[in-house]
């Protein structure tokens, strides 16, 4: 358990605007005698984060470019808010890497997510993991380097923190008992919908999540299905065991986030409303317990959990991304790598709903796994990856779909 100080804990939120940034720091400003806001980070709303910046204060906020952090700071020192404003990709890792820094919140979205991560992680922090696919292409690595820095990694992933939750402290989990895991999927937008329509899913459609309200790029994968492949590379990374000893179960009212089944035929589960405060919660206190601002499960309304096994004839990322993960090396950052192109090439109207999976095995298909022995073999592969994708995405035909 790391050491806590006299003082409030100091968090940096990297990715502070989007979905996980918001709800973080909604929690955060429930504690303000146990956390302090050292460090911001926005990509694009800086009228949001400026708004942020304004709340809580931070020594330090980080975005884009050079002019975008002039304007901003001038606009923050003429509201009397002294917040350094640094800008530029390598600022992530220096606000991830801060000294007054304890906790990062990882909550870009992407590989643009992954050069600030492994920062968080060298510099031996509390790295609290929201951004799943620097996990997916280098988590391995990255687990290696924790244990020699001292950092500690928690999953915000929902499905990631229930079984962490469920899993006995400190132990692998086939040393302990541990059969298989479940993790639980809502099936997304399109759970009942016939592949005949998906050519014309538009992302509109494609970003209305029945459950949960989240940025674009993670919508589209929930959508396809592909998220719940990422995680199924995300649970073998985090918790040492394999991919054929994890479970994906359709599960519609998203009120169990995953479940562990261990040898004796116990299997614990964890169980909350699906928002996302509560593994934010749970993450940023742990090992203590404290308040989220959720609402409490009433069962007796939800009334009914459904399970049912996914399809994966209709959504075919779903297995690929099984096979990326059974075959290791290049292939999980492989599989990430075309499914970022591919999602952003149906939001910008270019590429198909139906398209992104057939984009993805193209790849993995012309590009055979080499092992991922370094950051820099996996960095490689993966924009050897997107070039394909590209070429790929540019030689199927357009779709001229509006963008969400
Ligand atoms: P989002 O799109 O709402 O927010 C993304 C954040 O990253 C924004 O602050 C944006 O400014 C920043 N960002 C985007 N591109 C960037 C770049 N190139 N450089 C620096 N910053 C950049 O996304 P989200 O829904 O909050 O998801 C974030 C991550 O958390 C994703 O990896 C997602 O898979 C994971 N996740 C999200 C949820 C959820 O409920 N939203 C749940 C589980 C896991
Ligand atoms: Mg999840």
């Amino acid at each position: 358990m790391r050491k806590r100080g006299q003082g409030p804990e100091g968090v940096a939120v990297l990715g502070a605007t989007g979905s996980i940034g918001v709800n973080t720091l909604k929690v955060l400003a429930m504690h303000p005698e146990r956390f302090r806001v050292i460090a911001l980070t926005a990509h694009r709303q800086i009228d949001r984060l400026q708004e942020q910046c304004l709340t809580f204060r931070p020594p330090l906020a980080v975005v884009p470019e050079a002019h975008a952090a002039e304007a901003l700071a001038e606009a923050l020192r003429r509201a009397g808010c002294e917040t350094e404003v640094l800008a530029g990709p390598e600022a992530l890792s220096t606000a991830a890497a801060d000294a007054r820094v304890a906790t990062v919140v990882c909550g870009i979205v992407g590989a643009a997510g992954l050069d600030s991560a492994w920062a968080a992680v060298r510099a031996g922090k509390r790295v609290l993991f929201a951004n799943k696919e620097p996990l997916v292409m280098s988590g391995h690595l990255l687990l290696a380097e924790a244990a020699a820095s001292g950092a500690e990694l928690l999953p915000l992933d929902s499905e990631h923190n229930a079984i962490f939750q469920c899993l006995p402290p400190g132990r692998v989990p086939s040393e302990a008992g541990v059969r298989r895991i479940l993790l639980t999927c809502s099936g997304g937008p399109f759970r009942d919908t016939p592949a005949s329509h998906f050519a014309h899913v538009t992302p509109d459609e494609a970003c209305a999540h029945p459950r949960w309200v989240m940025g674009r790029k993670i919508s589209v994968d929930s959508a396809t299905l592909m998220n719940k492949g990422l995680e199924l590379i995300e649970a073998c990374r985090l918790f040492g065991v394999k991919p054929a000893d994890v479970e994906v179960v359709i599960h519609p009212q998203s009120v169990i986030h995953s479940l562990v089944e261990y040898v004796d035929g116990s299997v614990l589960a964890q169980l909350g409303n699906p928002d996302m405060r509560t593994p934010i919660a749970h993450a940023l206190g742990f090992p203590e317990r404290i308040a989220a601002g959720v609402t409490r499960l009433d069962l007796a309304t939800i009334g009914r959990l459904e399970f049912a096994p996914p399809d994966e004839v209709r959504f075919p990322a779903l297995r690929l991304a099984r096979e990326a993960a059974e075959v290791g090396g290049s292939a999980p950052a492989v599989l990430n790598a075309a499914n970022e192109v591919a999602v952003e090439a149906f939001l910008q109207g270019e590429l198909s709903f139906a398209a992104i999976p057939a984009v993805i095995e193209a790849v993995l298909s012309a590009q055979p796994a080499v092992p991922a022995a370094s950051l820099e073999a996996i960095l490689a592969e993966d924009e050897r990856a997107r070039a394909l994708a590209r070429e790929r995405i540019d030689a199927s035909p357009k779709r001229g779909v509006k963008a969400c």
